[in-house]
């Protein structure tokens, strides 16, 4: 994971230099192998460097990969590695790979490569996602996780989360245990009556029957807690 200044914590990939600063929207990745940084070049820099020399890597799967032999696979390392170094490369967050792919696809004149939201609060407007929970935490009696695995040892145990929002998904506020239709349309007005000052509207609002936990009990004794995505009740998006 890297900390990245526009995105906040995120996981990163490689892109050459000529697709990090827009010169070439072509793309050709590296095939993936355990150890190897995620790489996606240009397509001048993938001929350059014989990319298609790692063609045989597609054609397995990452346990084929990690079951070659310990000689066979240092010496595979070794050739990415060498296929790296003669090139110039960035190493980026996964969220500023996404919008470099979007604005290459618009470059050339393509449809979005997926769904993007360019109008939802992201990491950049933590304030008033921060805000946001204060207002309606201030204005609404939430009812009480009851899992653990939820509110992880807070004392405030209110059972909504509000996730930011990024270039691939709306910002999202997911409630639980608000099972009445009157209940849920006064919390949807709350928000409402929020965004009307706030520029970036696209959200996303889901109200969860319950958590959906499932306890199991381990050899040892001990207990562990594994989240499942529920069931959605109701689900309101303005897009
Ligand atoms: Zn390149
Ligand atoms: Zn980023």
């Amino acid at each position: 994971m890297i900390i990245c200044k526009k995105h906040g914590l995120s996981g990163f990939c490689t892109v050459c230099i000529h697709l990090f600063e827009g010169l070439e929207t072509a793309w050709v990745a590296f095939p993936g192998f355990p150890g190897a940084a995620l790489t996606t070049v240009c397509v001048h820099c993938a001929e350059k460097i014989n990319l298609s020399e790692l063609d045989h890597l597609k054609d397995m799967t990452f346990d084929d990969q990690l079951n070659m032999s310990e000689d066979a696979f240092e010496k595979q390392l070794e050739i990415i590695d060498e296929k790296h170094r003669q090139i110039t490369t960035k190493t980026i967050c996964t969220l500023c790979y996404d919008e470099l792919q979007v604005t290459h696809y618009r470059k050339a004149s393509l449809p979005d490569p997926f769904p993007v939201y360019e109008n939802t609060l992201v990491y950049q407007d933590r304030d008033q996602i921060q805000q946001l929970e204060a207002y309606l935490k201030t204005h609404f009696t939430f009812p009480e996780f009851r899992y653990s695995i939820f509110h992880q040892d807070q004392p405030d145990r209110s059972a909504i989360q509000i996730s930011r929002g990024n270039i691939r998904k709306p910002l999202s506020i997911d409630v639980y245990y608000i099972t009445e239709q009157d209940q849920q349309q006064q919390l949807i007005q709350l928000v409402d009556t929020f965004f009307e000052r706030i520029t970036k509207k696209q959200r996303l609002i889901r109200f969860y029957e319950k958590e959906d936990v499932i306890c199991k009990t381990l050899p040892n004794g001990g207990h562990s807690q594994e989240r499942r995505e529920g069931n959605v009740l109701r689900e309101v998006e303005i897009k």
